[in-house]
C-alpha cells in the first residue's frame, strides 16, 4: 500500500491461497495502526471496523510463584486471528491499490539478471522486476539471495498453538503471559479473541528445546496440567482444531543489495545488514 505512492508496477506473490491459517500468537501491537495511518488514515479507520478483532490495553504476567503483574499499554493493540487479519490486509491491497495479486503461487527460486532479478514459480514460468521485496518468512527465498541464510539457535524459539473456547476468568482487553519454573526461559500465553475465544501458546528458544529435548507439544499440556489455577480455567474449555508448532526468527533483519534485492524478516530487535 505504502508503494502505491511512488508509481510502481507491483506484484504481490503469495504460495498460500487466501484466507489461510498462520501459527502466532495473533496479538497485533498499536504500531500496526500507527503504520496503516502514516499510509493514509482511511486504512486506520478501516482497521479500527474491522470486526473480527477483540482489543488488547494491557497485558498481565504472571510469575511461578502465581504473583501477578499487570501493565496497562499507552496506546491500545488487538488480537485478531492471522486467518482473518492477513486477508483484511490483503483485502486492503486488493481495494486501494492496482497491485498484480498471485496467490496460490510457489516462487522455488530467485535470481540476479542484467534487467533486475529472475523470479521463477513452481508452475515452470518466470517472471523478471527490477526489483525484488522479500517479506516471505523464517525460511526466506529472497533472503538466500544475499547469501545470508544461516540458522542461529540463540536467535530462534519454537512454539505451539491452539484455540481454545470457554477459558474462564478471562479479564477483558488484558492479554496474558504465564512463566511456569519447570518451563523457563519459556512462556505460556493466553491471547483472548472475539466470541469467548482464546489463542493459547507455549515458546521457548530453540537452543534450549534441543539442549534439553524438550517436547514443546506435552509442554503445552503440561503447563495447564501443572498450573492449578490454569487447571481450573481450562477444566471446561474446548480445544478447537489442532496445536500446531512453527519457528520464528527473533531478530528483524533488513537485508538490503540496492537497486534490486530487499528482503524483510520479521519479528523483534532491529538489526541492519548490507
Ligand atoms: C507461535 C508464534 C507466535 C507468535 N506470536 C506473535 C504475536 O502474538 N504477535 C506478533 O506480532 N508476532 C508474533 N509472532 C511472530 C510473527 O508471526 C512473525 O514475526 C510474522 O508472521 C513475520 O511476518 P512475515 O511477513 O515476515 O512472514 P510470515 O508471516 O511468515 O509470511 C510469509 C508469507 O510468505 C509466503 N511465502 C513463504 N515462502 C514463499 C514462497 N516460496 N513463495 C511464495 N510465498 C511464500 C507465506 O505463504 C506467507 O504468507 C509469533 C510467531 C510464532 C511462530
Amino acid at each position: 500500500m505504502a508503494l502505491k505512492q511512488v508509481g510502481l508496477k507491483v506484484a504481490l506473490i503469495d504460495k498460500a491461497e487466501f484466507p489461510r491459517d498462520k501459527v502466532c500468537g495473533d496479538a497485533i501491537g498499536s504500531r500496526a495502526a500507527r503504520v496503516l495511518k502514516n499510509i493514509d488514515p482511511k486504512l486506520a479507520d478501516e482497521l479500527e471496523a474491522f470486526p473480527q478483532k477483540s482489543k488488547s490495553s494491557g497485558w498481565k504476567l504472571v510469575a511461578p510463584n502465581g504473583k501477578e503483574v499487570k501493565l496497562l499499554f499507552v496506546n491500545y493493540g488487538y488480537v485478531s486471528a492471522r486467518e482473518h487479519f492477513d486477508n483484511f490486509l490483503l483485502n486492503l491491497v486488493r481495494k486501494h491499490t492496482s497491485t498484480t495479486i498471485m496467490t496460490g503461487v510457489k516462487i522455488t527460486s530467485v535470481n540476479y539478471s542484467e534487467s533486475g532479478v529472475d523470479v521463477n514459480l513452481e508452475n515452470g514460468s518466470k517472471l523478471n522486476c527490477k526489483m525484488i521485496v522479500g517479506c516471505d518468512g523464517a525460511h526466506s527465498i529472497v533472503r538466500k539471495l544475499a547469501g545470508d541464510f544461516k540458522v542461529d539457535p540463540a536467535n530462534y524459539s519454537g512454539a505451539v498453538r491452539a484455540y481454545f473456547d470457554n477459558v474462564i476468568d478471562i479479564e477483558e482487553e488484558i492479554i496474558e503471559i504465564h512463566l511456569g519454573k519447570n518451563f523457563l526461559p519459556g512462556y505460556f500465553w493466553i491471547f483472548p479473541l472475539p466470541n469467548n475465544a482464546c489463542n493459547v501458546g507455549f515458546g521457548m528458544l530453540s537452543s534450549e528445546i534441543s539442549k534439553r529435548r524438550i517436547d514443546i507439544k506435552k509442554s503445552f499440556y503440561d503447563f495447564i496440567e501443572q498450573h492449578p489455577n490454569l487447571k481450573a480455567r481450562f477444566a471446561n474449555a474446548k480445544q478447537v482444531g489442532e496445536l500446531k508448532g512453527l519457528v520464528c526468527h527473533s531478530v528483524v533483519r533488513i537485508i538490503c543489495s540496492p537497486p534490486k534485492m530487499f528482503c524483510f524478516a520479521a519479528t523483534r530487535h532491529l538489526l541492519l545488514t548490507r
